[in-house]
């Protein structure tokens, strides 16, 4: 980061700070953000933690998470902390309309300094500070290494400690995708030292949920998924009907793009969610094929080389068919 000293002096005084993340949080962005407001609240500074959006129900054993506004249920608080606020630091997110509405807010408090940390392709965002990354496994490692700038004796506290690991552990699909670097591994090495219970973790993230869910997994499984192996994609459609009988939270259908992916020829594997006002599509690839690009030029969207999301405003059917027809012509980039 560079001027990083400016911001150490900006932090002396304590300030009203928010953290934003990006729409629909995952375990990276409530991760980071509550490791940061766990490492700035206790220091003096007044931090609020604002989502765009409602976020699983999952991560609520985060610590602070309690204390985190959602902005479509607390729109007038959430806005009264960003005309408040001195500093606001994006995380997890690369260009301003994943936030959207929280954007505007952010964009009329023409005195707040921005901050961004994030390890996505193409970062949009102009701020005073950047620390930015992409080959960072994810944005908690950053906040490690931004906590770490801030304070070089700093130790994880055990809060911190366990909102560190949650975003590593699923933005590297435990430790397993390519997004795992050898930070992952010697961050975490150094968070068990700080007393990171990982069986507590994997208790709360992996074996607390609710039967519907699995219902649903299976069910997804077996009746919407397109394997097309001919053309190296396989797709997963989750419409209304079945969100509605599966009564699906936010969050549920998380990792569900993965599976496709697990076939011998399936390169490219897509999830097509049906949302009350748009399409949200999830890419995930294997190998060197860019799904961040495929998501830039056709569907608004981006994120990172084997994992990419964007949004079509075409029916349903008409985005399976259009996405189909897109990898029958890039059908010879994708090496099978
Ligand atoms: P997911 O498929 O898990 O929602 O997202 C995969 C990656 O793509 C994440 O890193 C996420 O931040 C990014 N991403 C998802 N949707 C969008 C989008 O609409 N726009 C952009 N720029 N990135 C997205
Ligand atoms: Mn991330």
């Amino acid at each position: 980061m560079e001027n990083s000293t400016s911001l150490i002096d900006f932090l002396q005084t304590p300030r009203n700070i928010v953290i934003t993340t990006h729409q629909k949080p995952d375990g990276d962005a409530m991760g980071s953000s509550l490791a940061l407001y766990n490492y700035l609240q206790p220091l003096g500074h007044n931090v609020r933690v604002i989502s765009p959006t409602e976020y699983p129900t999952y991560f609520s054993y985060l610590p602070g998470c309690e204390e985190m506004y959602n902005y479509l249920e607390n729109p007038s608080l959430s806005q009264i902390a960003i005309e408040a606020a001195e500093l606001i630091f994006c995380l997890d997110f690369n260009d301003l309309s994943r936030i959207e509405p929280l954007n505007e807010y952010i964009l009329k408090n023409n005195t707040a300094k921005l901050v961004l940390v994030d390890h996505h392709l193409h970062p949009k965002i102009n701020a005073e500070w950047v620390m930015h990354n992409i080959k960072a496994c994810s944005t908690c490692e950053l906040i490690y290494q931004l906590l770490l700038l801030l304070n070089s004796n700093y130790a994880p506290t055990k809060e911190v400690a366990e909102c560190i690991y949650t975003g590593i552990l699923t933005d590297t699909g435990s430790f397993s995708n390519g997004a795992t670097n050898k930070n992952a591994l010697l961050i975490t090495a150094h968070l068990l030292d700080c007393g990171l219970n990982i069986i507590y973790v994997q208790e709360q993230l992996n074996q607390n949920g609710r039967e519907e869910k699995l219902r649903f997994l299976g069910n997804a499984l077996y009746r919407n998924m397109i394997i097309r192996e001919d053309i190296g994609i396989g797709i997963i459609v989750v419409d209304k009907k079945d969100a509605y009988r599966f009564n699906l939270q936010t969050g549920d259908t998380e990792g569900l793009v993965n599976y496709p992916l697990t076939i011998k020829n399936v390169k490219v594997a897509i999830l097509i969610k049906q949302e009350p006002k748009i399409i949200k599509l999830s890419f995930r690839s294997k190998g060197e094929y860019s799904v961040e690009r495929i998501c830039r030029e056709n569907f608004e969207g981006g994120g990172h080389r084997n994992a990419s999301g964007g949004r079509s405003f075409l029916t349903l059917e008409q985005t399976i068919d259009k996405i189909i027809d897109l990898f029958q012509k890039e059908e010879n980039k994708i090496t099978l």
